[in-house]
């Protein structure tokens, strides 16, 4: 089977409240087959945030392959096109770092690790010294391991004492965590997957599920196929694969212009109160806040929101009504709403609509607010972001108390006198030299941050030393200072947690090449150079091994609502991942979080006091007690206000930018996979056909996209986008270009995106800028854009997007064999059905 053409593989349906069927997804490099295979290792792929179980082929001491895992509650053996082409086959790659590099008369050459640790330690003792903490930074990555991200947050928050630490995960996910802590006080994911066999309806907003998390739209399309599917609604400006499914299944797609989200949310909640949708009895007892709600929403008419948003009045009321007649709705939450105008009060505007209903923590009724990378739910646990372990308060003393006495330091070592530093003030912070040394970490802001050619001056500049580690020789890593090679997935052990809290261990498979180090190993090796220290004078990290930093972190967790005290390396290897919180109580952790309508809002226990969703201004401690939440959740609002930058005469058309299902991210490893990069080996520019019409332009030709800021030019794909729309896809930099770029443009979406952020999630816009369109030349054939997606042609003669012969793959259903474990809803009540017993296909 072809899984480049047939993305999502055969159809497995079933009827609601039944188990998902299990499918073992397996591929194998050309030329090895299933005998030939030494061992097959257990992980889980790390290739989005769907965290799918699988198991890695081994040969002769290479990474040659992989298969699901049929017993994993994430996946029930599925993989999908990145991680069956793409996971592991970067790793054999003759481009690999495998020693470090340091900057000599402006060219990076090869050196020992001594040399470069100690150039690292020099550049930081010396800042300490002149400058203090304030001049390090730290920006990771959404890639890492649990026990990597906990070791350098206790070295950035006890060991330094710096506050300019986050994540690349404020690009993808922060959203998410912000509007959970405004609504539920904590972060932490309310839903499980398993939602989906249950529910009525699924609401998608700005979520392409089907090219971002490719399994879990098989697991949608398996209960859609089935006889009685629920209706799906989807919010998305593009027609994409969930907007014909939701024609499909008597559903709605609502195509809001760029940057008009909010006023979308404002009316579908005003249609909830208009209609008398509101569980009042379950409002009344369990949120507050439901006035000042009512109020908020009640000019957003469906007259009014089909002006501001340029949908349909009726499909407003028809989305609402959807929404206010089921028992059960999922509704999902990704970058189409994080990443634009008004991002936190739009995800928080989720919530609303099923606290209205009383529709959370039970089978069915959930929200999963997406997270773009695949450890990004690390980040934010372990305090590797902008934020303090364990969902800790940084303004809560308590809090930061706790933390001083688990890493025995002085409570005025860890920095709690302000909010975090989020990672669009650390760039700047970086540009201005007041952070003299930046340390990336398995990420590539060189394409990845808005306004790239400021980012390239940043990184490249002499105001602040760079280091950079990673896989290989990135856009970034070529304009830093010190270049530390890393392992990477099957190369180190650690565990991940997936968005839907579901904490996997990945094994160590192979060794990584030449002297490439785990992320651990050089953080420890770090701390070494630096010789931080407790306040007994004993090494500040007591750690050395993936399952030392483990037990560590879970001391840490304890007691927190991401409760991990329940969980050991041992326990991980047992069939499925297990859910957080586990402990004592729930030993085989939780499915989903409120079922008891009890949210984390009390004053001791929360995350954060909160803040105005228009203003992004923050509720100080005191105004948060006299609300007196006593574990009710918020519902809050914010009018509509537009966008920062409009369409006008000079720039009259909309930007939008998004990932799409061959590649991930910044293409590090998915660009080196021949399977993946055949099927969109570069980058393209979508038109609608009335806009295309009107500037002249026909599939294939080339065109060039200007922006305030900068410019692309690519090839132009006459598709799907509304018309006012240009949608361009963020993964290519130019790593595998022989060309010089040209310093006027190049093939990155974010030459034209804003350096500007949501005021309360600090997350950057990439949805919305404005920019102009010219076409530069004929074309010599259709844009390099697949036909498989959301991106799909409508000239019918473009060829359709197929794998070469090495994308053979096996799906194999296998009969009598239904997946259960401890916490599935489907199973009778007090039926423990512990599939630790179960002898499963795909498992050795
Ligand atoms: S859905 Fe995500 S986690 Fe699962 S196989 Fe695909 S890329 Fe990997």
């Amino acid at each position: 089977m072809d899984r480049i053409a047939d993305i999502w593989g055969p159809r497995t349906p079933h009827a609601r409240g039944t188990v998902w069927p299990a499918r073992v997804d397996r591929h194998l490099q050309e030329g090895v087959a299933e005998e030939d295979v030494e061992r097959w290792v257990r992980s889980a792929c790390v290739l989005c945030s769907n965290g799918c179980g699988c198991e890695i082929a081994v040969r002769d001491g290479r990474m040659v392959g992989v298969r699901g895992v049929a017993t994993d509650v994430v996946n029930h053996g599925r993989l999908g096109p990145k991680g069956l082409y793409g996971s592991w086959d970067w790793a054999n790659s003759p481009d690999r770092l495998t020693r470090p590099l340091v900057r000599e008369n402006g060219r990076l050459v090869e050196t020992d690790w001594d040399t470069a640790m100690a150039r690292i330690a020099e550049v930081s003792r010396r800042l300490l010294d002149e400058k203090g903490p304030l001049s390090h930074g730290f920006y990771t990555t959404g890639q890492l391991f649990l026990e990597e991200y906990y070791t350098l947050a206790v070295i950035g928050k006890a060991g330094l004492g710096t506050p300019h630490m986050d994540g690349n995960t404020r690009l993808c996910t922060a959203t998410s965590a912000a509007a959970f802590k405004e609504s539920f006080g904590t972060d932490g994911q309310p839903g499980s997957y398993t939602d989906i066999e249950h529910c009525d309806a699924i609401f998608l907003f700005g979520h392409n599920m089907p090219e971002t998390q490719t399994v879990l739209w098989a697991r949608v399309l398996d209960r859609t196929r089935a006889d009685d599917p629920p209706k799906v609604v989807c919010v998305d400006p593009r027609r994409t694969k969930v907007a014909e499914e939701a024609e499909r299944t008597g559903g709605v797609h609502l195509a809001p212009r760029v940057g008009t989200n909010m006023a979308l949310m404002n009316g579908l909640t005003r249609e909830l109160f208009a209609n008398g949708r509101v569980d009042t009895a379950w409002v009344e007892r369990h949120t507050l806040g439901v006035d000042d709600l009512r109020a908020t929403v009640e000019p957003y008419t469906p007259e009014e929101t089909a002006r501001i948003c340029g949908v349909d009045a009726e499909d407003v009321r028809r989305a609402a009504r959807i929404f206010g007649e089921s028992e059960r709705v999922l509704s999902t939450v990704l970058q189409g709403f994080y990443q634009s105008h008004q991002a936190t009060a739009a995800a928080v505007a989720v919530h609303n609509l099923h606290l209205l209903r009383g529709m959370i923590g039970r089978p069915g009724a959930g929200v999963l607010q997406m997270n773009g990378q695949p450890t990004a739910q690390n980040t934010r646990e372990c305090g590797a972001d902008g934020d303090l372990p364990g969902f800790r308060n940084w303004s809560n003393p308590a809090h930061v108390r706790e933390l001083a006495e688990l890493w025995n330091v002085d409570e005025m070592t860890i920095p709690h006198w302000a909010p975090p530093t989020h990672a669009m003030q650390i760039f700047r912070y970086a540009e201005q030299g007041s952070i003299g040394l930046l340390w990336i970490s398995a990420t590539n802001p060189a394409v990845s941050m808005p306004e790239s050619a400021r980012v390239r001056r940043i990184l490249g500049g002499e105001q602040c030393f760079v280091v950079v580690q990673d896989l290989f020789l990135t856009e970034t890593a070529r304009l830093a200072d010190v270049v530390l090679p890393a392992a990477g997935w099957g190369e180190k052990s650690g565990c991940f947690t997936n968005v839907n809290r579901t904490v996997h261990l990945s094994e160590k498979a192979v060794e990584p090449p030449g002297e490439a180090r785990s992320d651990l190993d050089i953080f420890l090796m770090y701390a070494d150079a630096m010789d931080f220290r407790d306040r007994d004078g004993a090494p500040l990290i007591k750690w050395r091994t993936p399952e030392e930093a483990f037990d560590a972190w879970r001391e840490c967790s304890r007691g927190r609502p991401c409760d991990y005290s329940g969980l050991s390396y041992d326990k991980l290897r047992g069939p499925t991942g297990i859910p957080w919180p586990c402990t004592d109580e729930h030993p085989e952790g939780v499915d989903r979080l409120y079922g008891d309508g009890v949210f984390n809002t009390d004053p001791e226990l929360c995350e954060t006091y909160g803040h105005d969703l228009l203003t992004g201004g923050t509720v100080t401690p005191t105004e948060y007690r006299a609300k007196g939440p006593a574990g009710r959740a918020f519902l809050k609002g914010a009018p509509y206000v537009p966008p920062h930058e409009e369409a006008s005469e000079e720039y009259p058309l909309l930007f939008t930018t998004g990932r799409t299902v061959y590649h991930f991210h910044t293409r590090t490893k998915t660009g080196r996979s021949r399977n993946l990069n055949d099927a969109a080996p570069d980058v393209w520019v979508e038109l609608s056909v009335p806009d295309a019409r009107r500037l002249g332009i026909a599939e294939g030709d080339r065109v060039r996209v200007e922006s305030p800021r900068g410019a692309m030019e690519a090839r132009a794909r006459v598709g799907q986008v509304m018309e006012g729309a240009v949608f361009a896809p963020f993964h290519y930099g130019h790593w595998d270009l022989d060309e010089v770029v040209p310093e006027d443009f190049s093939r990155q979406a974010n030459e034209l995106t804003m350096t500007i952020w949501d005021p309360v999630s600090k997350q950057p816009y990439f949805k919305t800028a404005a920019c102009r369109v010219v076409r530069v030349a004929d074309g010599d054939g259709p844009a390099p854009a697949p036909t498989t997606t959301a991106s799909r042609p409508v000239d019918p003669s473009v060829p359709p997007t197929r794998g070469g012969p090495g994308a053979s793959t096996v799906a194999e259903v296998v009969d009598g064999f239904v997946p259960s474990y401890p916490n599935d809803p489907a199973l009778p009540s007090g039926d423990t059905g512990h599939i630790a017993e179960v002898s499963a296909p795909g498992r050795s």
